[in-house]
């Protein structure tokens, strides 16, 4: 698919969530003025990173991971040589939960679709889950959920996902907000960047 028509689906999704006036975060979207944040990057990204859901500052400009998190991210990113425009950054829940609570079953299941839609539109060769929501719906989605542990027990390790247009690898890591309140996470995700490298330079480039 080229990019232009890839650029359009992902426009019709982001109009669609625009305007979903039955999402359960409509309301408070409207209420605060924010926006809701599909996601940036490459629409022909190799890697998609999939977080949580955005905070204040990303509800407030429409973009994902640009407040405290986000410097990690880009941090890591970089760490890797890994230029941030050449990846897609999005979330599995596209509009901001009140108080940066965690998402609820019911925002997941309405918002998760979306994601399943930039999934197929962009096919990632490859895909990072940063925290357990997106691991898990990604994990139980695409066939791995016999293999979903605690992200303690699963981060950095390397699997398989059977998505509707082939098979795809899949890192789970952890948030990079939870390094923000424990320091030894951070080292967590240094390592898992290092490994993610290695998978991403081991791939074949077509
Ligand atoms: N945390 C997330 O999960 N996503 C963002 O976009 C920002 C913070």
């Amino acid at each position: 698919m080229i990019s232009k028509n890839k650029t359009k689906l992902l426009k019709e999704i982001c109009d669609e969530v625009w305007n979903c006036t039955d999402s359960p975060l409509y309301a408070y979207r409207k209420e605060n003025n924010y926006y809701p944040v599909l996601g940036e990057g490459s629409h022909d990204a190799y890697a998609i990173f999939v977080g949580e859901a955005p905070g204040k500052n990303e509800a407030q400009t429409g973009r994902p991971f640009c407040g405290r998190a986000g410097a990690l991210l880009d941090e890591l990113l970089l760490s890797i040589s890994l230029p941030r425009e050449n990846v897609y950054i999005t979330n599995i829940v596209k509009d901001r939960p009140p108080e940066n609570r965690d998402p609820t079953p019911e925002e997941i299941k309405f918002y998760a679709p979306f994601l399943d839609r930039q999934l197929s539109i962009i096919k990632p060769h490859v895909i990072v889950t940063l925290g357990r929501f997106s691991m898990e719906y990604i994990m139980t989605r695409y066939g791995l959920a016999r293999r979903l542990g605690s992200i303690g027990a699963i981060h950095g390790e390397l699997f398989i996902a059977t998505l509707p247009y082939g098979k795809v690898l899949l890192m789970p890591m952890y948030h990079p907000a939870a390094s923000i309140y424990n320091k030894g996470t951070k080292k967590y995700l240094e390592e898992d960047f290092k490994k993610l490298k290695k998978s991403l330079d081991e791939l074949p480039k077509s």
